[in-house]
């Protein structure tokens, strides 16, 4: 499973990275990024959970 992220997208509000910290992070700009291109089986939860409260819809889970 992979996450892209749509940076132009990303409003910064850091919700993704509050569920999903070992799977998002903002970076010094606000802007998330992606810990992991190919995410691990046991973080796939997590990467989901935080793709789905993004409220702008900027996190796509690509399986
Ligand atoms: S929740 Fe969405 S808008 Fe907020 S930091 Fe994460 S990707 Fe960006």
């Amino acid at each position: 499973m992979r996450v892209s992220a749509d940076t132009a997208r990303c409003e910064g509000h850091g919700l993704c990275e509050e569920v999903a910290p070992s799977v998002y992070e903002l970076d010094d700009d606000a802007v998330v990024t992606v810990a992991h291109e190919e995410v691990p089986p046991e973080l796939e939860r997590l990467a989901e959970a935080g793709a789905q409260v993004c409220p702008v819809a900027a996190l796509k889970v690509i399986r």
